[in-house]
């Protein structure tokens, strides 16, 4: 064994005792978001605090910094998309990230984090907004100093896009919402005035049976591929999400509205999707902190939110809101809902699932309109932490946008400006994956579409593994080894490419809706 493997040893091992211990803290949140009572919580803060502390420290330890630059010619000398160049590049990267960050501002921003979620909750009920923005003005004034720790004091939203979508840059996202912008509020306008939604809607909405409805949302997990026997289970949550402890353990969850059926369904294919991808990483790539998570967001999020959303939302929108999808499930459903699904045509539900209209609330935004919700999100953030808008003046600009842009002002701000808890713990870089997600999720259809032309036939059938092999080869396969536009461009040839997504909504909707 050479000098430089015995380093490369003791860095492995280092890095593997750090991934155990963000996956221990993972199974701590599992258990709090499905199992654990309420009297728990107290108890359950402290535990996980103290396990991300301890990690925090293993991750900022000078030796990880000697050995980072000890295995650099290393890492020269190997092929880029080799798994140990790969692994000192990325973990370099959180290296440097997290040494920036001091303890004392960690531990303020969370202190104020704290009393900042106590204001919202208090706003939501007195539904005013004015309740909540003195703790929020103290959150961004923190936000501010991080930036200014992270290098970024004069562009603090870069630092926390950076965070999240490594090399995606405030300028292209944009770009991105600008190309957004020229279309959408249009199309869904004309959407809105063509047909009433309320007819349609109504097939997906009644009394379903709510154990039957999680069988079925499984029978969908399964169906796409995502591995229910051996390595993943399912729980029941408040907020629905998926979780990874190691590719071979994988869980996601759902929750059930007894008068809605796609409330369940569909977040069961969304965290499914998720689901696909972390048991798609190659189990070599264990405790390296490169299998793709979505769970350890104290170290950044190593791969990216807007990559990881474009692998949920092509299955819960471009398969599970497909008619060659329904073609398929439709009989599955009826077999769990004979009175519901009675004379119903594969179409109808084809139509039901995809609804759109313009509404308050982003979470249950249908998929035309909802990306106009995150723009909001992301103008203001950008406006607010760049010094041209006044936290107090956030309602006001909330409401503008929102009849700007769907066409409706809320009656109040808990509908508003009010309803999202992200600006609670995190202002700034909090949403954008979700538009990157669908707009990556588009071009990696057309890309896998264009090197397999027939690749819709199969679902007719249930048959979804040439798009999920395809995912496999270029998304999976990977981990997270590569930042997003770099794996967008390995896997379509360009970055950010807004046209395959407008072009699929625009060709999705004018046939629904018969627009001309
Ligand atoms: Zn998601």
């Amino acid at each position: 064994m050479t000098n430089e493997d015995k380093k490369m040893e003791q860095f492995r091992q280092k890095i593997a005792e750090i991934d155990d211990l963000h996956a221990t803290i993972s199974v701590m949140n599992w258990d709090m978001q499905t199992q654990m009572p309420k009297g728990g919580a107290e108890a359950r803060g402290d535990q996980m605090s103290t396990l991300r502390r301890i990690a925090h420290e293993k991750l900022v330890d000078p030796e990880i910094g000697s050995l980072l630059s000890d295995l650099e010619a290393r890492e020269q000398a190997l092929p880029y998309e080799h798994d140990d160049a790969s692994m000192i590049r990325v973990i370099r990267r959180l290296y440097d990230r997290a040494t920036r960050m001091s303890g004392d501002l960690v531990f303020r921003m969370s202190q104020a984090a704290g009393r900042a979620n106590t204001a919202w909750l208090e706003a939501r009920e007195a539904q005013d907004f004015a309740l909540f923005a003195p703790r929020l003005e103290d959150l961004v004034d923190l936000r501010r100093e991080q930036a200014a720790e992270l290098g970024h004091a004069d562009d603090p939203m870069n630092a926390f896009i950076a965070m999240k979508e490594s090399d995606i840059t405030v300028d292209a996202l944009e770009e991105m919402f600008a190309d957004l912008r020229a279309v959408l509020p249009g199309l869904a306008a004309k959407v809105a005035d063509a047909d009433d939604p309320d007819r349609r809607a109504s097939l997906l909405q009644g009394d379903f049976d709510p154990d039957k409805q999680l069988d079925l949302g499984m029978a969908a997990a399964r169906a796409i591929g995502f591995d229910l026997d051996h390595r993943g289970r399912y729980a029941l949550s408040v907020h629905p999400f998926s979780i990874t402890f190691s590719p071979d353990d994988v869980r996601i969850t759902t929750r059930i509205h007894r008068d809605y059926l796609g409330s369940c369904l569909f977040a069961c294919i969304h965290e499914a999707g998720h689901g696909l991808y972390m048991q798609g990483v190659p189990s070599d790539l264990r405790q390296t902190l490169l299998d793709s998570s979505t769970s350890r967001p104290e170290l950044g999020r190593p791969v990216s939110f807007g990559v990881h959303e474009s692998q949920s939302r092509l299955w819960e929108n471009t398969v599970g809101r497909s008619l060659e999808f329904w073609q398929f499930f439709l009989p599955i459903a009826r077999a769990f809902f004979p009175a519901q699904f009675a004379g119903v045509t594969p179409e109808d539900v084809y139509r039901a699932a995809n609804v759109a209209r313009p509404s308050l609330i982003r979470v249950e935004a249908d998929e035309l309109t909802y990306n106009l919700h995150v723009m909001i999100r992301f103008e203001l953030e950008k406006e607010v932490l760049e010094g041209g808008l006044q936290v107090r003046d956030l309602a006001e600009a909330w409401n503008e946008k929102m009849q700007e842009y769907l066409g409706i002002t809320p009656p109040h701000d808990t509908v508003g400006v009010l309803q999202d808890m992200h600006w609670t713990r995190d202002f700034g870089g909090g949403f954008q994956g979700y538009t990157l997600g669908d707009v990556f999720s588009a071009s990696l259809v057309a890309r896998a579409t264009e090197e397999n032309p027939g690749l819709r036939d199969g679902w007719k059938d249930g048959d979804f593994s040439v798009l999920r092999n395809w995912m496999q080869r270029n998304i999976y396969d990977h981990g997270s080894k590569f930042e997003p536009l770099e794996l967008m461009h390995r896997a379509t040839g360009s970055g950010i490419d807004t046209g395959p997504y407008l072009r699929y909504l625009e060709d999705k909707f004018t046939r629904l809706y018969d627009l001309s």
